[in-house]
């Protein structure tokens, strides 16, 4: 995960980046006044499997027309929206919830999606490996909460719990992670 990414909710959130951008630094180069709107990353999840929909938009540093940008570009992210993954956040926290809570078989039959069961087996795992970073980046928000003692935690639930006591307002977790840490989940 790299850090300082952006996101925002909506089209709300576009809106208010865009109203922003001629004060607005690059991200590479810092210069100020040079930023445009170049476009769209489309792609598809579970609310539309068949037509893809806007995930994020493409700023540019404009070095066109003897302006002084330095040419490079950026994406603004909906927060709700995982990079490469056509699922949205609200529905990949219930399918990790539902793997924790009653393992992989059971979570795939619960979560109604269109991605086969392979593909679900895939997304857990990328999950798994990105654990430790999702860790890291939970610890700028809080401490861990305190798991009852009584039965064996796997460091996937630990990780759920962290990340549900880091935003208990939220009702995506993952989404909120993402917006509020700068950084793509998984
Ligand atoms: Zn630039």
């Amino acid at each position: 995960m790299s850090a300082g990414r952006w996101f925002c909710w909506g089209e709300k959130g576009f809106l208010a980046i865009y109203e922003k951008l001629k004060a607005t630094a690059c991200p590479h180069c810092k210069a100020i006044g040079l930023l445009v709107r170049h476009g769209f990353l489309r792609g598809y999840d579970e609310s539309s499997p068949q037509e893809k929909t806007v995930r994020a938009r493409r700023i540019f540093c404009s070095n066109r027309n003897n302006r002084k940008g330095c040419g490079r570009t950026f994406s603004v992210w909906l927060a709700d929206k995982i990079r490469r993954l056509s699922l949205s956040t609200r529905c990949l926290w219930t399918f990790l919830q539902s793997v924790v809570a009653g393992g992989m078989v059971a979570a795939i039959r619960h979560v109604d999606c269109h991605l086969s069961d392979r593909q679900m087996q895939r997304i857990w795992k990328r999950f798994d490996l990105g654990q430790s970073q999702i860790r890291t980046a939970l610890w700028q928000q809080c401490e861990p909460p305190e798991l009852p003692a009584k039965s064996a935690h796997s460091p996937a639930a630990e990780v759920l719990a962290h990340l549900q006591a880091a935003f208990p307002k939220s009702d995506c977790p993952i989404a909120a992670f993402q917006h509020a840490l700068r950084t793509f989940f998984v």
